[in-house]
Protein backbone atom coordinates (compact mmCIF):
# COMPACT_ATOMS: atom_id res chain seq x y z
CA UNK A 1 0.00 0.00 0.00
CA UNK A 2 2.75 2.04 0.92
CA UNK A 3 4.20 1.83 -2.26
CA UNK A 4 1.47 2.65 -4.34
CA UNK A 5 0.84 5.63 -2.25
CA UNK A 6 4.46 6.66 -3.68
CA UNK A 7 3.59 5.88 -6.66
CA UNK A 8 0.01 7.77 -6.76
CA UNK A 9 2.48 11.04 -4.98
CA UNK A 10 5.09 10.49 -8.05
CA UNK A 11 2.22 10.48 -10.48
CA UNK A 12 0.45 13.98 -9.01
CA UNK A 13 3.85 15.34 -8.46
CA UNK A 14 4.74 14.55 -12.26
CA UNK A 15 1.26 16.24 -13.32
CA UNK A 16 1.76 19.32 -11.37
CA UNK A 17 6.01 19.57 -13.09
CA UNK A 18 4.33 18.62 -16.57
CA UNK A 19 1.79 21.73 -15.83
CA UNK A 20 4.38 23.96 -15.14
CA UNK A 21 6.17 23.05 -18.26
CA UNK A 22 3.48 23.22 -20.38
CA UNK A 23 3.17 26.77 -19.21
CA UNK A 24 6.69 27.51 -19.47
CA UNK A 25 6.68 25.77 -23.33
CA UNK A 26 4.05 27.75 -24.06
CA UNK A 27 5.81 31.12 -23.01
CA UNK A 28 8.95 29.73 -24.75
CA UNK A 29 7.23 28.70 -28.04
CA UNK A 30 7.17 32.19 -29.42
CA UNK A 31 11.01 31.77 -29.37
CA UNK A 32 11.46 28.35 -31.20
CA UNK A 33 9.31 29.74 -33.60
CA UNK A 34 11.03 32.72 -34.30
CA UNK A 35 13.88 31.23 -35.00
CA UNK A 36 12.62 28.92 -37.08
CA UNK A 37 10.58 31.79 -39.22
CA UNK A 38 14.05 33.22 -39.34
CA UNK A 39 15.66 29.88 -40.43
CA UNK A 40 12.38 29.68 -43.18
CA UNK A 41 12.91 33.32 -44.87
CA UNK A 42 16.50 33.32 -44.72
CA UNK A 43 16.60 30.10 -46.65
CA UNK A 44 13.52 31.40 -49.19
CA UNK A 45 14.31 34.94 -50.04
CA UNK A 46 18.53 34.59 -49.23
CA UNK A 47 18.90 38.22 -47.15
CA UNK A 48 17.40 39.02 -44.19
CA UNK A 49 18.22 37.78 -40.74
CA UNK A 50 22.08 37.18 -40.91
CA UNK A 51 23.55 34.86 -38.87
CA UNK A 52 26.90 32.60 -38.83
CA UNK A 53 24.83 29.05 -40.12
CA UNK A 54 22.99 31.34 -42.42
CA UNK A 55 26.27 31.69 -44.66
CA UNK A 56 26.52 28.78 -45.13
CA UNK A 57 23.14 27.30 -45.66
CA UNK A 58 22.80 30.64 -48.54
CA UNK A 59 26.10 29.22 -50.60
CA UNK A 60 24.04 25.66 -50.57
CA UNK A 61 20.99 27.34 -51.48
CA UNK A 62 22.63 29.24 -54.26
CA UNK A 63 24.52 26.77 -55.48
CA UNK A 64 21.26 24.26 -56.27
CA UNK A 65 19.79 23.15 -59.62
CA UNK A 66 17.61 25.93 -60.83
CA UNK A 67 14.71 23.29 -61.21
CA UNK A 68 15.10 22.34 -57.94
CA UNK A 69 12.82 23.99 -55.23
CA UNK A 70 12.55 21.97 -52.35
CA UNK A 71 14.36 24.16 -50.50
CA UNK A 72 11.39 26.56 -51.09
CA UNK A 73 8.75 23.40 -51.09
CA UNK A 74 10.27 21.69 -48.23
CA UNK A 75 10.97 24.57 -45.61
CA UNK A 76 9.52 24.77 -42.11
CA UNK A 77 6.97 26.57 -42.24
CA UNK A 78 4.10 27.90 -39.56
CA UNK A 79 1.80 29.14 -42.16
CA UNK A 80 1.79 25.46 -43.52
CA UNK A 81 -0.33 23.10 -41.42
CA UNK A 82 -2.48 21.68 -43.96
CA UNK A 83 -1.53 18.02 -44.89
CA UNK A 84 -2.61 14.80 -46.75
CA UNK A 85 -4.11 11.79 -45.30
CA UNK A 86 -5.16 10.12 -48.13
CA UNK A 87 -3.55 7.32 -50.36
CA UNK A 88 -2.40 8.12 -53.45
CA UNK A 89 -3.88 7.06 -56.78
CA UNK A 90 -1.08 4.32 -57.64
CA UNK A 91 0.80 1.77 -55.41
CA UNK A 92 3.52 3.81 -53.70
CA UNK A 93 6.27 2.53 -51.27
CA UNK A 94 7.97 5.55 -49.50
CA UNK A 95 11.52 3.28 -48.22
CA UNK A 96 12.75 5.60 -44.49
CA UNK A 97 16.32 5.01 -43.08
CA UNK A 98 16.27 6.22 -39.25
CA UNK A 99 19.12 7.04 -37.42
CA UNK A 100 22.43 7.72 -40.03
CA UNK A 101 23.98 9.13 -41.07
CA UNK A 102 26.39 6.20 -40.52
CA UNK A 103 28.87 4.02 -42.60
CA UNK A 104 26.14 2.20 -43.45
CA UNK A 105 24.41 5.18 -45.52
CA UNK A 106 26.70 4.60 -48.78
CA UNK A 107 26.40 1.46 -49.16
CA UNK A 108 22.60 2.29 -49.21
CA UNK A 109 22.73 4.94 -51.13
CA UNK A 110 24.64 2.98 -53.92
CA UNK A 111 22.20 0.50 -53.65
CA UNK A 112 19.11 2.99 -54.03
CA UNK A 113 21.09 4.28 -57.17
CA UNK A 114 21.35 0.88 -58.64
CA UNK A 115 17.72 0.58 -58.59
CA UNK A 116 17.30 4.44 -59.59
CA UNK A 117 14.79 4.38 -56.50
CA UNK A 118 14.45 7.48 -54.26
CA UNK A 119 13.84 7.24 -50.41
CA UNK A 120 13.72 9.62 -47.26
CA UNK A 121 16.58 9.88 -44.68
CA UNK A 122 15.67 10.77 -40.76
CA UNK A 123 18.68 12.21 -39.55
CA UNK A 124 20.83 11.84 -36.39
CA UNK A 125 23.43 14.00 -35.01
CA UNK A 126 25.14 10.96 -33.64
CA UNK A 127 27.89 10.49 -35.99
CA UNK A 128 29.62 13.83 -36.99
CA UNK A 129 32.53 12.17 -38.97
CA UNK A 130 29.36 11.37 -41.30
CA UNK A 131 27.69 14.97 -41.33
CA UNK A 132 28.42 15.08 -45.34
CA UNK A 133 26.51 12.10 -45.83
CA UNK A 134 23.34 14.36 -45.51
CA UNK A 135 23.92 16.62 -48.04
CA UNK A 136 24.88 13.70 -50.32
CA UNK A 137 22.03 11.91 -49.84
CA UNK A 138 19.88 15.56 -50.39
CA UNK A 139 21.85 16.21 -53.69
CA UNK A 140 21.26 12.43 -55.04
CA UNK A 141 17.29 13.53 -54.68
CA UNK A 142 16.56 11.77 -52.02
CA UNK A 143 14.12 14.31 -48.66
CA UNK A 144 16.05 14.52 -45.74
CA UNK A 145 13.82 14.65 -42.68
CA UNK A 146 14.99 15.01 -38.73
CA UNK A 147 14.93 12.39 -36.08
CA UNK A 148 16.64 14.06 -33.55
CA UNK A 149 20.20 14.84 -32.48
CA UNK A 150 20.83 12.90 -29.63
CA UNK A 151 18.03 9.87 -30.22
CA UNK A 152 18.65 9.57 -26.45
CA UNK A 153 15.03 9.03 -24.89
CA UNK A 154 16.00 10.17 -21.89
CA UNK A 155 17.54 13.22 -22.50
CA UNK A 156 15.20 13.95 -25.70
CA UNK A 157 11.90 13.04 -23.47
CA UNK A 158 13.05 14.71 -20.29
CA UNK A 159 10.51 17.61 -21.10
CA UNK A 160 9.02 19.66 -23.71
CA UNK A 161 11.45 22.38 -23.50
CA UNK A 162 14.26 19.37 -23.90
CA UNK A 163 12.63 18.01 -26.95
CA UNK A 164 13.07 21.07 -28.38
CA UNK A 165 16.39 22.18 -27.33
CA UNK A 166 17.22 18.78 -29.27
CA UNK A 167 15.69 19.80 -32.09
CA UNK A 168 16.78 23.00 -33.07
CA UNK A 169 20.00 21.16 -32.63
CA UNK A 170 19.84 18.79 -35.32
CA UNK A 171 18.34 21.53 -37.23
CA UNK A 172 21.14 23.47 -37.15
CA UNK A 173 23.04 20.33 -38.39
CA UNK A 174 21.15 19.74 -41.30
CA UNK A 175 20.88 23.26 -42.21
CA UNK A 176 24.42 23.65 -42.58
CA UNK A 177 24.21 20.54 -44.88
CA UNK A 178 21.42 21.34 -47.14
CA UNK A 179 20.36 25.10 -46.58
CA UNK A 180 17.39 24.98 -44.88
CA UNK A 181 15.88 23.36 -42.07
CA UNK A 182 12.80 20.85 -43.38
CA UNK A 183 9.38 20.23 -42.11
CA UNK A 184 9.99 16.53 -41.90
CA UNK A 185 10.39 14.77 -38.21
CA UNK A 186 9.95 11.69 -36.49
CA UNK A 187 9.63 10.73 -33.41
CA UNK A 188 12.16 8.43 -31.61
CA UNK A 189 10.33 5.34 -30.82
CA UNK A 190 7.25 6.86 -33.16
CA UNK A 191 4.72 9.22 -31.89
CA UNK A 192 2.92 5.83 -29.93
CA UNK A 193 6.10 5.20 -27.79
CA UNK A 194 5.35 4.40 -24.50
CA UNK A 195 8.77 4.72 -22.97
CA UNK A 196 8.61 8.55 -23.06
CA UNK A 197 6.31 7.86 -20.21
CA UNK A 198 9.39 7.47 -18.14
CA UNK A 199 10.62 10.71 -18.57
CA UNK A 200 7.79 12.73 -19.03
CA UNK A 201 3.82 11.61 -18.85
CA UNK A 202 1.90 13.20 -21.52
CA UNK A 203 4.68 14.36 -23.23
CA UNK A 204 3.65 13.05 -27.16
CA UNK A 205 -0.01 13.85 -26.62
CA UNK A 206 1.75 17.76 -25.81
CA UNK A 207 4.68 17.35 -28.80
CA UNK A 208 2.26 15.84 -31.88
CA UNK A 209 0.25 18.97 -31.53
CA UNK A 210 3.17 21.24 -30.88
CA UNK A 211 5.29 20.11 -33.77
CA UNK A 212 2.24 20.48 -36.64
CA UNK A 213 1.88 24.21 -34.43
CA UNK A 214 5.22 24.97 -35.84
CA UNK A 215 5.15 23.87 -38.97
CA UNK A 216 6.05 20.53 -38.76
CA UNK A 217 4.46 17.14 -39.64
CA UNK A 218 5.63 14.11 -37.75
CA UNK A 219 6.10 10.94 -39.96
CA UNK A 220 4.87 7.58 -38.55
CA UNK A 221 5.26 4.24 -40.39
CA UNK A 222 2.61 1.72 -41.74
CA UNK A 223 5.44 -0.86 -42.29
CA UNK A 224 9.07 -2.32 -41.04
CA UNK A 225 11.37 -4.75 -41.97
CA UNK A 226 11.73 -5.16 -38.36
CA UNK A 227 15.57 -4.02 -37.94
CA UNK A 228 15.09 -1.97 -35.04
CA UNK A 229 16.52 -5.29 -33.74
CA UNK A 230 19.16 -7.06 -34.66
CA UNK A 231 18.12 -9.65 -37.45
CA UNK A 232 19.57 -11.65 -40.36
CA UNK A 233 19.06 -10.65 -43.80
CA UNK A 234 17.40 -13.33 -44.49
CA UNK A 235 14.73 -12.65 -41.64
CA UNK A 236 14.25 -8.88 -42.67
CA UNK A 237 13.06 -10.14 -45.93
CA UNK A 238 10.76 -12.21 -44.24
CA UNK A 239 9.61 -9.87 -41.88
CA UNK A 240 8.93 -6.58 -44.72
CA UNK A 241 6.96 -9.88 -46.42
CA UNK A 242 4.69 -10.41 -43.44
CA UNK A 243 4.14 -7.20 -42.36
CA UNK A 244 3.20 -5.60 -45.65
CA UNK A 245 0.94 -8.36 -46.67
CA UNK A 246 -2.38 -6.54 -46.06
CA UNK A 247 -2.13 -4.85 -49.25
CA UNK A 248 -1.99 -1.18 -48.63
CA UNK A 249 -2.08 1.27 -51.30
CA UNK A 250 0.51 3.34 -50.00
CA UNK A 251 3.25 2.26 -47.44
CA UNK A 252 5.58 4.72 -45.54
CA UNK A 253 8.34 1.34 -44.50
CA UNK A 254 10.39 1.52 -41.68
CA UNK A 255 14.14 0.81 -42.08
CA UNK A 256 17.40 1.97 -40.55
CA UNK A 257 21.17 2.76 -41.92
CA UNK A 258 22.54 3.27 -38.46
CA UNK A 259 25.85 2.06 -37.23
CA UNK A 260 25.51 -1.92 -37.25
CA UNK A 261 22.83 -1.81 -39.43
CA UNK A 262 24.67 -4.11 -41.71
CA UNK A 263 22.12 -6.66 -42.45
CA UNK A 264 20.23 -4.23 -43.57
CA UNK A 265 21.99 -3.16 -46.35
CA UNK A 266 22.60 -6.86 -47.03
CA UNK A 267 18.62 -7.38 -47.27
CA UNK A 268 18.10 -4.17 -49.13
CA UNK A 269 17.80 -5.23 -52.94
CA UNK A 270 15.70 -8.48 -51.60
CA UNK A 271 13.04 -5.83 -50.15
CA UNK A 272 13.29 -3.44 -53.21
CA UNK A 273 13.01 -5.92 -55.63
CA UNK A 274 9.83 -8.03 -53.30
CA UNK A 275 8.08 -4.50 -53.60
CA UNK A 276 8.26 -4.47 -56.99
CA UNK A 277 7.21 -7.38 -57.98
CA UNK A 278 3.86 -6.48 -55.77
CA UNK A 279 3.47 -3.42 -57.80
CA UNK A 280 4.66 -0.56 -56.04
CA UNK A 281 6.49 2.58 -57.19
CA UNK A 282 8.93 4.01 -54.77
CA UNK A 283 9.15 8.14 -54.00
CA UNK A 284 10.80 9.97 -51.27
CA UNK A 285 8.51 11.63 -48.87
CA UNK A 286 7.25 14.87 -49.91
CA UNK A 287 4.19 17.77 -48.61
CA UNK A 288 1.65 15.33 -51.22
CA UNK A 289 2.69 12.04 -49.22
CA UNK A 290 -0.07 10.28 -46.88
CA UNK A 291 0.87 11.22 -43.59
CA UNK A 292 0.62 8.05 -41.39
CA UNK A 293 0.12 8.58 -37.65
CA UNK A 294 0.45 5.68 -34.65
CA UNK A 295 -2.05 6.35 -32.02
CA UNK A 296 -0.53 8.63 -29.45
CA UNK A 297 0.37 5.96 -26.42
CA UNK A 298 1.75 8.67 -24.07
ZN1 LIG B 1 15.60 5.86 -34.36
Amino acid sequence: MTSHFKGFRTIVFTCMLGFALLLNACAGNASHETADRTATSSSQDGTAAVNNDDSQGSSVARARQEDDTRDVEFAVDPARTSWNFEAPATKTVYLTFDDGPSENTQPVLDILDRYGIKATFFVTGMHPDYYPMIATCYKAGHTIGMHTYSHDYSDVYASVDAYWADLNKIAGVVRDQIGYVPCFIRFPGGSSNTVSANYTLGIMSELSQEVVAEGYQYFDWDASCGDGAEHTADELVDATIADTSYGYQSIVFLMHDGTDKESTVEALPRIIEYFRSEGYEFAPIDRTTRVPHHGIGN
